[in-house]
């Protein structure tokens, strides 16, 4: 199956995809993008209505607003990760819309299409991510000696 295009590292500057099927895999990618960002929306729904329901019924009205301030608060700092996430979403979209989305970040490679289907807000090629994590991986390495 044309799944496998791509993603041998040898083949950097593929360009051998056809437009039916590039178009194709354009739908694919959006419907997962789009997908993964109503599963963000509604899990940041739940965990807002649950933030809201653990002390509103015992409480005096004074507090009660303290505490719901205090738990939007919460949620709001619980969903930064969601919220970062969201962003590469938004990202990604964008990078289907003007045709960026199959190409390395770093070194334009042509990311492949199962490693975009494993993590669809990839920016990079795995060689480049791999570098990537071995800088972050040395540089925490050096973080923890300080201690
Ligand atoms: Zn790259």
């Amino acid at each position: 199956m044309s799944d496998q295009i791509g993603d041998r590292r040898e083949e950097a500057g593929f360009e051998g995809v056809a437009q039916e099927v590039l178009d194709e895999k354009i739908r694919m990618f959006r419907e997962i993008l789009f997908e993964e960002r109503s599963k963000i929306f509604q899990n940041a729904q739940r965990t807002l209505t649950e933030d809201m329901t653990i002390d509103v019924n015992e409480l005096s009205d004074e507090v009660d607003r303290t505490a719901f301030e205090q738990n939007q608060a919460l949620a709001f700092r619980l969903r930064n990760r969601e919220r970062q996430l969201l962003n590469k979403i938004e990202d990604s979209i964008k990078r289907i819309e003007n045709g960026k989305y199959w190409w390395c970040d770093d070194c334009d490679a042509w990311i492949g299409f199962n490693r975009l289907k494993a993590r669809p807000v990839t920016t990079l090629c795995i060689v480049c991510k791999e570098k990537r994590e071995r800088k972050e991986r040395s540089s925490h390495h050096s973080k923890k000696t300080d201690y």
